[in-house]
């Protein structure tokens, strides 16, 4: 089964792609994730990409059409869930030719509805585990007490430099000027399925499962 995770920003895409990677054995493919390996790494389309994301904007279509190319030529493993992708129309539509010339379809497009104060909350309180990613919340999923991270038991977290209100604002309007156009393409596909992502993580889990398995 193959599912793209939709929503703004803080949704809890990345959350819930972690559960059905462990539940599932799906394999979660992030944008955001690829991207930020190639910031890190200094490769030179991560340094050409890292100004743009540290502003909120959106990478071109392009590149991350070719990051999900080449991932789609790789393991199927339990099915993919696209995680942060696609985010405009020209992606989505060059992600049904991808899967189509590997013979893939796309099964569901969950939409993820959270409002944007609580949005605000989520992403200025968020961090990750700096070994294998696992998302922590200081308010809502706070890294456990003895400082060793649930998934892995690394030490060391990080916060994401486009965390802060301010890229907030501009990627809040990147999403609902470029990317919520998709929610209308894809239920005019008779593929979208909406959740309430405002519940408890364990709640959205049982929400989106019932999707999955109608
Ligand atoms: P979030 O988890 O907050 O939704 P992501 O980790 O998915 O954010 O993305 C972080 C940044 O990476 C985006 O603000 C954008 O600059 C870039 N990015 C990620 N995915 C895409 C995409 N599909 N198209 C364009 N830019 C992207
Ligand atoms: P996205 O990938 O859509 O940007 P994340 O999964 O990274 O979102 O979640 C954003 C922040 O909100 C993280 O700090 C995460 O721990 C927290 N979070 C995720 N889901 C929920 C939820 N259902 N309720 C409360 N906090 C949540
Ligand atoms: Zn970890």
């Amino acid at each position: 089964m193959n599912i793209i995770l939709l929503g703004p920003p803080g949704a809890g895409k990345g959350t819930q792609a972690r559960h059905l990677v462990d539940g599932r054995g799906m394999i979660q493919l992030s944008t955001g994730d690829m991207l930020r390996e190639a910031k890190d790494s200094g490769t030179e389309m991560g340094n050409m990409v890292a100004g743009v994301m540290a502003r909120g904007e959106l990478v071109t279509d392009e590149i991350v059409i070719g990051l999900i190319k080449e991932k789609l030529q790789g393991d199927t493993g339990g099915g993919f869930i696209f995680d942060g992708f696609p985010r405009t129309l020209e992606q989505a539509d060059a992600l049904t030719r991808l899967m189509d010339a590997e013979g893939q379809a796309l099964d569901h497009v969950i939409e993820m509805r959270v409002d944007d104060t609580a949005l605000v909350e989520r992403i200025t309180a968020r961090s990750t585990c700096g070994d294998c990613g696992e998302v922590y919340n200081d308010k809502t999923a706070p890294i456990p007490a003895d400082g060793k991270c649930s998934h892995c038991g690394h030490t060391e977290f990080k916060r994401r430099a486009d965390d802060n209100e301010e890229s907030l604002k501009t990627r809040l309007m990147a999403y609902y000027k470029q990317t919520s156009p998709l929610i209308g393409y894809y239920y005019a596909k008779d593929k979208l399925g909406v959740v309430d992502g405002l519940g408890d993580i364990a709640v959205v889990q049982t929400s989106i499962a019932k999707v999955l398995d109608a």
